[in-house]
C-alpha cells in the first residue's frame, strides 16, 4: 500500500487544482463556486442478497459535476475506499478531462463501496445490477454514460446495459461504454486508456527529440491501464523494468517479459512472484532509477513523503489524481515532467466517446480507424496544453487545467442560467 495516512482527501486536492486555474484565468467567486459545485449528487442504498441468504446493504453513489458541454461521463468503481468526496473529486476530474479531450461530455462518476474481493460472481453481478436500478433514474444515453474504473470491466458493464434496456423495455447499449464487442462495445476501447498514455508520453518525448526506444519504465498497477499500458510501452522498444499490484511490486532491471507476465496474472491473480525478478515494495517502485514512472493503480501515490525520493524525469498518471499538490511542487522543483491525469488517461473517455457514437448510430468502425482517430485526438490535446504551458509558463497541469476550466465556463457562459 503506498498511499499514505497523511494524503489529502482526492476532493481537497481537486477543489484546490481548480482554485489555481481560477485565480490565472482571473474568474470571480460566483463563476468559481459554480465550477466547484457538482450539478446532481444521488446516495442510493444497494441491498444485496448474499450467497448464504443473509441481507447486506452497501453505500452506492454518482455524481454529475457539470453537463455544460454535454452528458455527464464517467467510471463506476467498486472499492472499499468509495466515500462520496471520491467521487466527487472524479467526477471534477471527469470534467476537466473530457475538456480538455475536446470531446462533448460532461463530468460524472459513480461508486458503490465494497471490497469485491469478498464476493462471488454472482453477488458481483447482483450488486451491479441492484446499483444500477437504483441509479437509472438519472442515467441514459443523453443523460450520463458510465464506463468501467477501479475493479469494474466489461462484464459489469454488459450488465448495466442490460439492467437498464430491461428497465426501458428496448435495447440501449448507448447508455454505458466500456461494453464486450458482442453487445456494442467498441474496438480498441480495453486497450485505449494505456495508448493514450504511451502517445502523450512519445510527445513529451517527441518535444525533447528523444523516442521511446531503450527507455526504462516503471508501471505501478497491473489493471486495466497499467498492464496494457507496459505492453505497449514494450512493443514500443521500452524496457519495464518494475511492475506492482495491490499485494507487491518487482523489479527486473533487464526488462519483464511482459507478454510472460499476462500469463502469471491470468494464472495467479497477481503479479507477484513472477519468475526472474525481484521483489520490491511499491514504495521502491516509485524511487527507482527509470527514466519513466507510470502510476497506474489509485490516488495520493505520489506525496510530500514519496516524491522526493522519485528519480525518473517523466511521471505520467495513468491513474486518477495518484500525486497531492505538495508532491506536484517538489516534482516540479526537483524538474520532474508531470504529465497530468486529466490528459495523460484521457484516451479511455476519448474511445468511450467513440463508442457511444457507434452505439448511438449502431454502426462500428474499424480498429485502424479508432486507433488512428484517438491519436489524433491525443496528439491535439496534447499539442494545446503544451503550447499554453509554454505561453504561461505553467506546468502542464495547470496547462491543461486553465485549458480545460475555461472550456467549461465558456460553454456555460454561451448557455446562460436557466431560468
Ligand atoms: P484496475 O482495477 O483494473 O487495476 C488497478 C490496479 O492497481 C490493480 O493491479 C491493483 O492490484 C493495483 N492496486 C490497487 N491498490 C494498489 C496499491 N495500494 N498499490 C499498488 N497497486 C495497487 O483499475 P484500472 O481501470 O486500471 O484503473 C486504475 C486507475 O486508472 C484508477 O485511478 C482509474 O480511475 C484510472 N483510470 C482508468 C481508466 C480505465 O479505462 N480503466 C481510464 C482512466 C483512468
Amino acid at each position: 500500500m503506498t498511499a499514505t495516512t497523511s494524503a489529502p482527501s482526492p476532493i481537497v486536492t481537486a477543489r484546490k487544482q481548480l482554485a489555481d486555474a481560477v485565480a490565472h484565468l482571473g474568474y470571480d467567486e460566483g463563476l468559481h463556486k459554480y465550477l466547484l459545485t457538482p450539478r446532481r449528487e444521488l446516495h442510493v442504498a444497494v441491498p444485496l442478497k448474499r450467497d448464504d441468504g443473509s441481507l447486506e446493504v452497501l453505500g452506492g453513489y454518482r455524481v454529475q459535476h457539470n453537463t455544460d458541454r454535454g452528458p455527464a461521463k464517467g467510471g463506476i468503481r467498486f472499492s472499499e475506499h468509495v466515500d462520496i468526496d471520491e467521487v466527487r473529486a472524479l467526477a471534477m476530474w471527469m470534467s476537466w478531462k473530457c475538456a480538455v479531450a475536446d470531446i462533448p461530455f460532461g463530468g460524472g462518476k459513480g461508486g458503490v463501496t465494497i471490497d469485491p474481493r469478498n464476493y462471488s460472481p454472482a453477488e458481483l453481478e447482483r450488486v451491479t445490477r441492484r446499483y444500477t436500478a437504483e441509479i437509472a433514474p438519472i442515467i441514459g444515453p443523453r443523460h450520463d454514460i458510465p464506463a468501467p474504473d477501479m475493479n469494474t470491466g466489461a462484464q459489469n458493464m454488459a450488465w448495466i446495459m442490460d439492467t437498464y434496456s430491461q428497465l426501458q423495455g428496448y435495447s440501449v447499449p448507448g447508455v454505458v461504454t466500456g461494453k464486450p464487442l458482442a453487445v456494442g462495445g467498441s474496438l480498441g476501447r480495453e486497450t485505449a486508456t494505456s495508448a493514450g498514455v504511451v502517445h502523450v508520453t512519445e510527445s513529451v518525448l517527441r518535444d525533447r527529440d528523444e523516442t521511446l526506444a531503450g527507455k526504462t519504465v516503471a508501471v505501478q498497477g497491473f489493471g486495466n491501464v497499467g498492464s496494457h499500458a507496459a505492453a505497449i510501452f514494450a512493443a514500443k522498444g521500452a524496457r519495464i523494468t518494475a511492475v506492482s499490484d495491490r499485494y507487491g511490486a518487482l523489479r527486473c532491471d533487464d526488462g519483464l517479459d511482459v507478454t510472460r507476465l499476462f500469463a502469471h496474472m491470468a494464472a495467479t491473480g497477481s503479479v507477484v512472484d513472477f519468475e526472474g525478478a525481484d521483489a520490491i515494495s511499491n514504495e521502491d517502485l516509485l524511487a527507482l532509477d527509470v527514466d519513466i514512472l507510470a502510476p497506474c493503480a489509485m490516488e495520493n501515490v505520489l506525496t510530500a513523503q514519496t516524491a522526493p525520493t522519485v528519480k525518473a524525469r517523466i511521471v505520467v498518471e495513468g491513474a486518477n489524481g495518484p500525486t497531492t499538490p505538495e508532491a506536484d511542487a517538489i516534482l516540479q522543483r526537483n524538474g520532474v515532467t508531470v504529465i497530468p491525469d486529466i490528459l495523460a488517461n484521457a484516451g479511455g473517455v476519448v474511445v468511450s466517446y467513440f463508442e457511444w457514437v457507434q452505439a448511438n448510430q449502431t454502426y462500428w468502425w474499424t480498429a485502424a480507424e479508432v486507433a488512428e482517430r484517438l491519436e489524433q485526438k491525443m496528439l491535439i490535446a496534447y499539442g494545446g496544453v503544451a503550447e499554453v504551458a509554454k505561453r504561461d509558463g505553467l506546468a502542464l497541469r495547470d496547462a491543461a487545467l486553465v485549458i480545460a476550466v475555461q472550456r467549461v465556463a465558456e460553454a456555460h457562459r454561451l448557455r446562460g442560467v436557466y431560468p
